[in-house]
């Protein structure tokens, strides 16, 4: 079959000097035609990123698309196509953001609706700020959840796919109860109240499923990158990876990885050198002192500078670091690559005690690495248990073991006798007091749903939202903080869910998790095998499963910042077409000599597109204040003001679920003192 299409990082480009008849062929090869359902705004035309540049109209098309939760068949977990921030998301709150929304905004309405608290966001930190208000003011305080989405759990968000009589679940964004630090008392205490047992988790988790039918985890060596498409042991990171065995992590692995690895001689002898050598390349420095120059240089660097070797070892790690940071390790500080364990430290003899500067995702932690539970939706599991504590009519049953296969009922979110409310497809696009914020007894919250603009009031608020979108909606915030709050960038990535008629190119290739370091996702993986409460995970490689492709859009070579904002650009403008033929083109390079045929076996593809997805965690590299110490731009940026709180995971700096519950914790108490 001709190849027609090139890989890259950016997604696989057309080859020019192939002929439009043969592109055509290799689409149809790759199953571009395949009946799968396919759900694009506007038949793939590429989205601009800024909304001023889209017609009213067509901005207006996307949002009324979306449907009223309260008609039968509402029922977003089933949708496929381009979820996470879907369209009909964001339009509004980028024509808020390009100042575009109230020349034409239409006359607000009045809803006469009035609240003890409205929450704008409705993701963990929302949910949890509802949970923690309704004990502190009791079950009959009156609340309501505002989210511009279709579904509520922000980025932990569920997926569903039927195949045949099975239902077979997936995580659209947070995919884990974990933490590089304990859970705080407040955020354990909310998991138990959920009938959480961390513990339990080994019940649940079929660990040998994989390894039992001879799969480990791979690399997959590309023929642009490396001159030759070849999937490899992965004996490359297997630092802080637990479930890494000897077969990786031992020497035989070692040997294995080098005798196979598609790399020069030189960078086969530079590799081994990484991981045996134990030369100290600062002689005379304190450990302390390392640490302070290993804070200021990228690992990059450090590789090609300090330790010296060739540039095809930079190419080899360039992105194990994406399913934590987001970019390579050109943005990378090389303190951050020792506390990930990447090689080359061996001889350094640094103090384990963690520094200064450090990013909080590199921070070991034993009683933090134990704590761990995986749900086959992610934790969207917590985002449903919370719901059925807010409105028990909305999510049936009562117990852990019913709710993974528990049906939501959206009809119910939103019921006027309910006391908390959850109301989706709304953009909040202004809260202000209703009076001078000292002394103000209310607060106003306008939004816009299906082409209207609506306004309730309420005597607390809470912005549980991304802090970007804070200072547009919340003009009266002093400047300095919301010049804190727009300085929380937040980290682009894909998580793509392809359900697959079976696994067995999988097994003939003997891999359970592929990481592709020049390729447009970086790593696909065969579903954690959990299976709990009725739902059974697949185990027979001839049966359909769930197959995770993650991608981290970056820009190498800038400061992370930059790069989170051309790859949020990236992230928009790409079109679901486009989502889907990388997907295709990759699984079939990956998988092919394995019999994979990606027109054949490919069932279904959601594209779980966060533009704004992990909260922006503080790098060394960029980010002189956090080797520093003093205030952080997130302590100014949630500082309460008024009648309004802030939580949010961005409000600590921290992407994590503990992060987005602590600060719901803290908003609520800060209300508390009104
Ligand atoms: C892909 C991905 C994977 C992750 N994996 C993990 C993991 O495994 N474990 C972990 O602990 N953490 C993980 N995280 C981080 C974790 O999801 C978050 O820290 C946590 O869920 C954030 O919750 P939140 O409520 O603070 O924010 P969000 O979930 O982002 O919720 C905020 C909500 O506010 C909404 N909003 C924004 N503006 C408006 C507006 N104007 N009007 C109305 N609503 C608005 C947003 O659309 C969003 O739904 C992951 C994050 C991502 C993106």
């Amino acid at each position: 079959m001709q190849q027609c299409y090139t890989a890259s990082p950016e997604g696989f480009v057309s080859d020019d000097s192939e002929s439009s008849q043969a592109k055509t062929e290799r689409d149809r090869a790759l199953g571009m035609d395949a009946k799968i359902t396919r759900r694009d705004f506007l038949n793939g035309v590429a989205l601009a990123v800024g909304s001023a540049m889209i017609p009213s109209e067509m901005w207006a098309a996307a949002a009324a698309d979306l449907g009223a939760q309260d008609v039968a068949g509402y029922y977003p977990p089933a949708k496929t196509g381009l979820r996470g921030s879907h369209p009909g998301s964001f339009e509004t709150m980028h024509k808020v953001r390009d100042g575009a929304f109230w020349e034409d905004a239409p006359k607000a309405v009045d809803t006469g609706e009035s609240y003890d608290l409205v929450i704008v966001g409705g993701g963990i930190s929302g949910l949890a700020a509802a949970h923690y208000f309704r004990k502190a003011a009791g079950d009959k305080a009156r609340i309501l959840i505002l989210e511009n989405h279709d579904d509520f759990g922000g980025h932990a968000k569920r997926n569903e796919f039927r195949t045949g009589s099975r239902t077979i679940l997936g995580f659209g964004g947070t995919y884990s109860i974990e933490s590089p630090a304990p859970y705080s008392a407040v955020a354990k205490a909310l998991i138990e109240e959920l009938g959480i047992d961390v513990p339990s988790y080994p019940k649940y988790f079929n660990k040998d499923l994989y390894r039992s039918l001879g799969l480990k985890p791979r690399i997959f060596f590309d023929k642009e990158t490396f001159g030759t498409d070849k999937l490899v042991l992965n004996a490359v990171h297997t630092g802080g990876d637990e479930s890494a065995t000897n077969d990786e992590a031992g020497e035989a692995g070692l040997h294995e990885f080098l005798k196979e690895a598609p790399l020069s001689a030189k960078a086969k002898e530079d590799f081994q050198r990484l991981r045996m050598e134990k030369k100290d390349y600062f002689p005379g420095l304190s450990s302390d002192e390392k640490k302070a120059r290993l804070a200021r240089m990228s690992y990059a660097k450090y590789l090609t500078d300090t330790v010296g070797v060739s540039g095809e070892i930079v190419k080899l790690l360039q992105a194990f670091p994406h399913p934590l940071f987001g970019v390579g390790v050109d943005a990378v500080a090389a303190q951050d690559a020792w506390g990930m364990e990447l090689p080359g430290f061996n001889g350094l003899k640094l103090d384990p005690t963690p520094s200064r500067g450090m990013n909080r995702d590199t921070i070991r932690n034993d009683e933090a690495d134990k704590y761990f539970f995986h749900f086959p939706d992610g934790n969207a599991t917590i985002a449903r248990l919370l719901v059925r504590r807010l409105i028990p009519a909305a999510i049936p049953g009562s117990s852990l073991a019913d709710v993974v296969l528990a049906k939501a009922d959206y009809s119910k979110l939103d019921a006027p006798s309910n006391s908390t409310r959850i109301r989706l497809n709304s953009t909040v696009v202004k809260v202000n007091h209703r009076g001078d914020p000292t002394s103000a007894k209310e607060v106003e919250i306008s939004y816009f749903t299906e082409k209207k603009l609506k306004t309730v009031r309420a005597a607390n608020c809470i912005l549980a939202c991304w802090h970007v979108v804070i200072p547009y909606i919340a003009q009266e915030l002093p400047d300095a903080q919301k010049e804190a709050l727009a300085s929380a960038q937040k980290v682009p990535l894909l998580y793509n869910n392809v359900l697959v008629r079976n696994w067995s190119a999988f097994q003939k290739l003997g891999a359970s998790a592929i990481h592709a370091p020049g390729m447009y996702h970086t790593s696909v993986n065969l579903d954690l095998p959990v299976s709990i409460g009725g739902y059974e995970c697949t185990k027979k490689p001839d049966e359909p499963i769930m197959v995770h492709m993650m991608k981290a859009a970056c820009k190498p070579g800038r400061p992370a910042r930059e790069q989170h904002k051309l790859g949020r650009i990236q992230l928009y403008t790409t079109t679901f077409e486009t989502y889907e033929r990388n997907i295709r083109e990759q699984l079939l390079r990956m998988l092919g000599p394995g019999g994979f045929d990606p027109a054949r076996d490919i069932l279904e593809i959601t594209v779980n597109r966060w533009p704004h997805g992990y909260a922006y965690q503080y790098n060394s590299l960029f980010d002189e204040f956090w080797l520093e110490g003093g205030e952080t731009p997130c302590q100014v940026a949630r500082k309460p003001f008024g009648r309004l709180a802030i939580a949010n995971s961005d409000a600590d700096a921290y992407s994590y679920t503990d992060c987005a519950i602590d600060q719901a914790y803290r908003a609520v108490e800060e209300l508390k003192k009104n």
